[in-house]
């Protein structure tokens, strides 16, 4: 198996519903991403996946949110946008961009801050290759 990683960083502000504590209040980071994908078949030029391609479908989901109040977004006007609830929709959004491909999104990783960060692993979807 091979596995490509991207990261990407974006700043944007946020506030958890329902926390009790600071993090409650609205406050911004400076969100780190990284994208893993894995795969066991290469192209016929030896890459799993162009560099290019997952950094342009990265940037795409993050131009919508960078220095915005998340918050205000969807689906994060309903779901709290905490560093695992954005994880797991940026492996949604990649899974989509990417779903033509034989390549899966292995994890997702957003900092919130350079010691704190949280994964989200997607559910392989069964009967897709690898
Ligand atoms: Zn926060």
């Amino acid at each position: 198996m091979y596995r490509v990683s991207v990261d990407y960083s974006f700043a944007a502000g946020h506030a958890l519903r329902g926390y009790k504590g600071k993090c409650e209040n609205v406050h911004g980071h400076n969100y780190k991403v990284r994208v893993n994908v894995a795969g066991d078949q290469l192209n016929a030029i030896g890459l799993l996946v162009d560099f290019v391609d997952l950094r342009a479908a990265l940037r795409k989901i993050i131009e919508r949110l960078d220095h915005r109040m998340l918050n205000d977004l969807e689906p994060f006007d309903r779901l709290n946008p905490s560093a695992e609830n954005l994880a797991a929709y940026f492996a949604a959004e990649l899974g989509r961009a990417f779903e033509s491909q034989p390549v899966r999104i292995e994890a997702v990783t957003v900092w919130e801050t350079d010691t704190t960060s949280a994964t989200y692993y997607p559910a392989p979807v069964r009967g897709a290759s690898p």
